[in-house]
């Protein structure tokens, strides 16, 4: 058995397994080897038998009063019972839907009940407890357990046995596609070490470290695809340069805004680009909010008028139809020349045809869509000019697919997540960067508020004044559903659970990109158009959505993102004229993730936040391990994670110079790897985030 084994040699892994598995994407030993976690679980010391008022749970070492009794209530079998900790503390517990262990659980008997204790009107009690036997218990104090992304019918416990199988066929032959030198140089663990130290850590150092292996793994591909792309100069172009057309500024001056300095400047410097022979190749970064889309309709304006036609691509279909929305309105409304098609994956194959015979003659010169627009029917009559909306999200190969569907094709790419210059420097090689530092004049900024779960009652009490006003919420929570890892909050039970809280007229729905995309956007169109009050949602909310009455935004286990994500998930309210608030749950009492947080509540400027984080970062304990992915990284984190690229910068730098096609014989490795990733990329193959907006 090697590598490359089908899972289906494993004992016990049949078709329908099998299917399960690959639906995680996993389908040789390899996979299963690098099936990583995206989170750990530690269970407590054990303590008395005491309500605690924050949900946390605790571990209680006590015994069986009574003898089980079972009962029915509706669709309910509810095993009850009494127990009692050490000092002769009772409380009332029940085991739901579990008759079976009726037989097994006795009066006498001692386990560690592992659950969440409340204190009621006249006695302490547990519902669903895990447990264990003491020296299980005791055992698992000493370790951290891997808790994986998960599918329906697979469990936690399955995925990790075949992985624990996997590891043990494999272990001898893991060879490390990294040369020696280079891992000892950077002191990182082998890459044997890391696998077993993310599937089974000892310690979260231990975890840490190989973390920072897999960001540096992850950043070394990723700029070496963008290495071999790159020309380093500016090309010239006789075919499409542009003339200035006063029109433009004749709009610019229309608008019902004045555009900010910086905008104007990122504008200049386009146009520059455009009309002087050069191939415009350019990054426009910009907090959320700062309005890089009227840069990108500008573009698109002054390429419309050139007789061009143009593409605008967004990482999303919600973001697509956002921007085909507001772009349509606008051509209405001032007499804009363009005509515009809105290709999606969901646009029905009839209609698709339509909009390909209008790209290919001409009718259609303005085009917006997800990456639908890079198949290959798509020809243009004389594409001029693409711009990418969060470009982070598409590979270097996929623009580069869009681009040669027509000649010299001017390129803008837009980016939220504000990295530093040095940063951006290092991810977008060849290209320009226009950057705008300032969001318009009138807006208010966010109030931040960092507070632990204690503060959530009043958090709702907000929220109910708000949504009196006319504002609208939104919830994020890390998880789709009721999962192992019972620490982190679930959209589902999370809307249940306020439910209470609000009176009966509040219009609480849920949002996750688990729903099918057709429901995800209708959902997304009732909260514009006010329909909704309170969305709870996952991470999906987090690009480009503009919802400008939304003022409120609570982020449950705030501790688990990156900061990256974190401040690009708050950029989705103080979008109005209304002043508004972003509530950072941290559920942990660590002072380090305070201090992490805290960043984001003393200030709303990324770069600025982007520069703290880099900073204060240092070995110690794990942050963000639930990444959003919105980067386009899966393991690492811009921020968190920086120190990584610029050590994956200075080594591709080295090893480009002696190696440029890895044709070494200590290179082996390397060329294989790149070869899968070059590939498959890193995205596709598998993502340990929780909650990925996949591209529909
Ligand atoms: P982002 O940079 O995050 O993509 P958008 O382009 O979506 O931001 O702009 C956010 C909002 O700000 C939009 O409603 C847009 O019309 C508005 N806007 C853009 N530029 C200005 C400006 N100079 N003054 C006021 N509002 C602006
Ligand atoms: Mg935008």
């Amino acid at each position: 058995m090697d590598y490359q084994t089908s899972i289906k040699e494993l004992k016990g892994i049949g078709e329908k397994n099998g299917a399960l598995f690959h639906k995680l994407h996993i389908d040789t030993l390899y996979d299963l080897l690098t099936f990583f976690p995206r989170a750990y679980e530690s269970y407590p010391a054990l303590t008395e038998a005491t309500g605690s008022d924050h949900d946390k749970r605790v571990a209680v070492f006590a015994t069986l009063k009574s003898e089980p009794k079972l009962t029915h209530i509706k669709k309910y079998q509810i095993l009850s019972f009494i127990a009692s900790d050490e000092k002769d503390q009772c409380f009332h517990v029940r085991i739901f839907n579990m008759p079976y262990l009726k037989k097994t659980l006795h009066a006498g008997q001692r386990y560690v009940f592992y659950g969440k204790m409340t204190q009621g009107t006249d006695h302490l009690s547990m519902d669903q407890p895990k447990l264990f036997k003491p020296e299980e218990y005791f055992r698992m104090l000493e370790g951290y357990f891997p808790i994986y992304p998960c599918t329906k019918g697979l469990s936690n416990e399955t995925i990790r046995k075949y992985i624990r199988m996997a590891y043990e066929i494999l272990e001898e032959q893991i060879r490390d596609p990294f040369p020696d030198d280079l891992i000892q140089k950077r002191g990182f663990p082998s890459y044997r070490d890391m696998v077993r130290i993310m599937h089974n850590p000892d310690s979260m150092d231990e975890v840490f470290r190989a973390k920072k292996r897999l960001a540096y793994e992850e950043f070394f591909f990723f700029l070496l695809s963008i290495r071999q792309n790159e020309s380093g100069q500016v090309k010239k172009t006789e075919v499409n340069c542009f003339q200035k057309y006063e029109e433009v500024d004749a709009f610019i001056a229309a608008l019902p805004f004045k555009l900010t300095d910086s905008q104007l400047r990122a504008w200049k410097e386009i146009e520059q680009d455009l009309c002087s022979h050069a191939i415009c190749n350019r990054l426009v970064q910009g907090d959320v909010g700062c309005g890089k889309t009227m840069i990108a309709i500008l573009a698109l304006y002054s390429c419309v008028l050139n007789g061009k036609q143009g593409a605008l691509m967004a990482p999303t279909e919600v973001l697509a139809q956002q921007h085909f929305q507001s772009i349509t309105e606008m051509t209405k409304q001032y007499g804009l020349p363009f005509r515009i098609a809105l290709l999606t994956g969901s646009v029905k194959a009839k209609d698709k045809k339509q909009i390909y015979a209008g790209l290919s003659d001409g009718t259609v010169n303005l085009v917006i869509g997800t990456h639908a627009l890079l198949e290959e029917p798509v020809v243009f009559r004389d594409l001029g000019l693409v711009v990418t909306d969060e470009q982070h999200r598409f590979g270097v190969r996929q623009r580069a697919v869009l681009h040669a569907k027509g000649q010299d094709v001017h390129t803008i790419v837009m980016s939220a997540t504000p990295i530093p210059r040095s940063l951006a420097m290092i991810l977008y090689g060849g290209m320009n960067v226009s950057t705008i530092p300032e969001l318009p004049a009138h807006r208010l900024p966010i109030k931040n508020a960092v507070v632990d779960i204690g503060y959530r009652k009043s958090a709702y009490h907000f929220m109910k004044q708000q949504i009196k006003e006319g504002r609208q919420i939104y919830i994020i929570c890390p998880m789709v559903e009721a999962g192992i890892s019972e620490d982190l909050e679930n959209v589902e039970e999370y809307a249940e659970k306020i439910r209470p809280f609000f009176d009966e007229t509040v219009r609480i729905a849920v949002l996750h990109g688990k729903m099918k995309g057709t429901d995800k956007n209708r959902i997304l169109n009732e909260f514009a158009s006010h329909e909704i009050d309170i969305l709870v949602s996952t991470t999906v909310v987090e690009v480009g959505i503009n919802v400008p009455n939304a003022t409120v935004m609570m982020i449950e286990n705030a501790e688990r993102f990156g900061l990256a994500a974190l401040h690009q998930l708050r950029g989705r309210v103080g979008r109005g004229r209304y002043q508004s608030y972003c509530i950072f749950v941290d559920s942990t009492a660590s002072e380090k993730s305070k201090k992490r947080l805290d960043i984001l509540g003393r200030t709303n400027d990324g770069f600025e936040i982007a520069n703290a984080d880099l900073r204060m970062r240092g070995p110690g304990e794990l942050s963000g391990t639930l990444q959003s992915g919105d980067a386009g990284f899966v393991y690492a984190d811009l921020y968190d994670d920086a120190d990584m690229l610029y050590l994956a910068n200075e080594d591709i730098g080295t090893l480009i110079t002696d190696d440029p096609l890895l044709e070494d014989a200590s290179h082996m490795g390397l060329r294989q790897k790149w070869m899968e990733y070059t590939e498959h990329g890193y995205k596709l193959k598998k993502s340990p985030s929780l909650e990925n907006d996949t591209f529909t």
